[in-house]
């Protein structure tokens, strides 16, 4: 690595004592370049100030984040907060990816929306509150940029990267280095997140893929939709496995099926090829289809018939509610988390456009009022299969110094990304405080999101088709709500679940402040 020794125009050599310059292995390839907009074009910090962390910094080896992206940034800066010092590697402007523009931290590579602010009834709205509570940097930055976007909380993004990117530089703790790291850190780096995303450097891809098995890492998701079991009409559809084989673990009845007569398929595959689909970008179009997660809609293109003798298919399967009627197609959903709230539509990946999805899955007999937690897509998305290579708190089993961070870890979206990396940057900090990790509970935004990367709430056995989700109610466990509104009316449909919802938030918020008091202990 480059730079061990030569100090920024930031800091101090000295608040970089020799105990924070490992010499660790040169896995530097490309010259280091100074950030677009250079650093010395930033005003200089009032350093040395670090009397709001404490006055000094930790006696303890830097931490290495590798990536500047949201979830890097919030790793380094919940770190830098937590007064320990951290190297920062972020190999633009110098190696580019394929989406990202310019060199500064936590660009945001397509939209410019953190989704819903909605802290009640919206998970992502939730996860917001708690990041908020957290001391988030990209909360803090996203709210200082934004932008007038009705309910969603949407930024100024040239002025939040900018932002993010002179205040991580600004920081005593934090140093920067502007290179492609393109190997795994060695253990002599000590504790290291990497978060180097979706678009993670071919190079470091191959150095995961070598640690931890070729088909452990994936390049693209092929990502099914996931309903929401109470929004299935379980008057139309039925519990059964195909000719109920009980299989390892399974009842027998493990399935929700949907039976389509001859006509109802027949509209639903014209529906298919039909509909508007998502296109892949540039970069993109090499994606490799894999014929066991083919597109739905493509399939449906290779002829009529082609569903129906594929995930669509009839065979032993017996409609509960009439049982002399021969369904003429089956939808399958599988449960996908062992609290049994979600159920995904089983080999539904799909390019359809969001709302062409929403509409044409909702013509299944039973799926006409589902609500999806998750739609389907495929992206190429560098993700690992979290729940087989990292424990519970984000550490890689076979190189525990390593920790993973971000969208890699198969969350999806600014926010989530930003939040595994606050979270990874938390339990760093409590292992290099001598401490042990503390676990969000899983009744938190955060925790639930943890659990989903980690598959503490896997269904057993489903490791092996782990796909990237965002944050959202299913995940979280069930909770008592009243039953029936102020004036005693019984609460039904949308007004139950608005309760049910504003419940969960209540009880998220709540846990999640006992959660932060008790990691600050840890660090103090
Ligand atoms: C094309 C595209 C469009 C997207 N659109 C949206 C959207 O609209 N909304 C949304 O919420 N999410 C979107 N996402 C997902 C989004 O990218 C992530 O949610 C988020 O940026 C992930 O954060 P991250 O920190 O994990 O990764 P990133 O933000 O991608 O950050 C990773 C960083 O690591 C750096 N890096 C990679 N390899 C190395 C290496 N070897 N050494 C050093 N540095 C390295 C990269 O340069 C990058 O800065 C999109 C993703 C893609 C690819």
């Amino acid at each position: 690595m480059n730079g061990a020794t030569g100090g920024s125009p930031f800091r101090p050599a000295s608040l970089f004592p020799p105990w924070a310059h490992p010499a660790p292995r040169c896995l530097t390839r490309h010259p280091r370049r100074p950030l677009k907009g250079s650093a010395s074009a930033l005003p200089l910090p009032a350093w040395p100030n670090l009397a709001h962390i404490g006055g000094m910094p930790r006696r303890t080896q830097p931490v290495h984040v590798i990536g500047g992206g949201l979830a890097g940034s919030e790793a380094a800066w919940q770190l830098a907060e937590a007064a320990i010092p951290v190297i920062l590697h972020e190999m633009r402007p110098a190696v580019k990816t394929p989406a990202h523009k310019t060199g500064a931290f936590a660009e945001l590579v397509c939209s410019n929306s953190f989704r819903s602010d909605d802290a009640e009834l919206n998970a992502v709205g939730l996860l917001h509150a708690e990041m908020r509570r957290a001391g988030s940097l990209i909360m803090r930055i996203g709210d200082a940029h934004q932008l007038p976007a009705g309910g969603a909380l949407a930024v100024d993004r040239d002025g939040f990267s900018e932002a993010v990117t002179a205040t991580l530089r600004a920081h005593p703790l934090i140093r920067v280095e502007t290179e492609e790291v393109t190997e795994l850190p060695p253990p002599e780096w000590g504790m290291s997140i990497v978060a180097t995303g979706p678009l993670t450097s071919s190079s470091l891809a191959a150095s995961i893929q070598a640690a931890t098995g070729a088909d452990r890492l994936a390049f693209f998701d092929a990502i099914a939709p996931i309903v929401y079991r109470e929004t299935i009409d379980m008057e139309v559809a039925w519990f059964q496995s195909r000719y109920d084989k009980p299989g390892p673990g399974g009842t027998g009845a493990d399935y929700i099926n949907c039976p389509l007569d001859r006509d109802r398929y027949c509209a639903f595959v014209e529906g298919l090829i039909a509909a508007e689909k998502a296109a892949f970008r540039d970069w993109e179009k090499d994606t490799p289809y894999f014929d066991g997660c083919l597109p739905i809609e493509v399939m449906a293109e290779r002829g009529p018939e082609t569903l129906r003798h594929g995930p669509m298919k009839p065979m032993g399967l017996t409609n509960r509610h009439k049982p002399g009627e021969k369904p003429y197609a089956v939808v399958q959903l599988r449960q996908d988390n062992a609290l049994g709230t979600l159920y995904n539509m089983v080999g539904f990946q799909t390019k359809m456009k969001h709302g062409e999805q929403i509409g044409l899955f909702r013509t299944i007999p039973g799926l006409e009022k589902a609500e999806f937690a998750r739609l389907g897509g495929v992206h190429r998305n560098t993700f690992l299969n979290s729940p087989q290579l990292l424990d519970e708190a984000l550490r890689l089993k076979v190189l525990p110094h390593i920790r993973f961070a971000g969208q890699i870890t198969g969350c999806e979206g600014y926010v989530e990304s930003a939040a595994i990396g606050l979270m990874a940057a938390k339990f760093a900090a409590a292992e290099a405080l001598g401490g042990s990790p503390k676990l969000p509970p899983l009744t938190t935004g955060h925790g639930a999101l943890l659990a989903h990367v980690t598959g503490r709430l896997a269904v057993p056995g489903e490791a092996r088709d782990f796909q990237p989700m965002n944050v959202n109610f299913g995940l979280f466990p069930p909770i008592e709500q009243p039953r029936a509104d102020a004036a005693g009316n019984r609460l039904r449909g949308k007004a139950k679940t608005i309760e049910r919802r504003r419940a969960l938030s209540r009880r998220a918020l709540a846990e999640f402040e006992t959660w932060l008091g008790e990691t600050q202990l840890l660090a103090a």
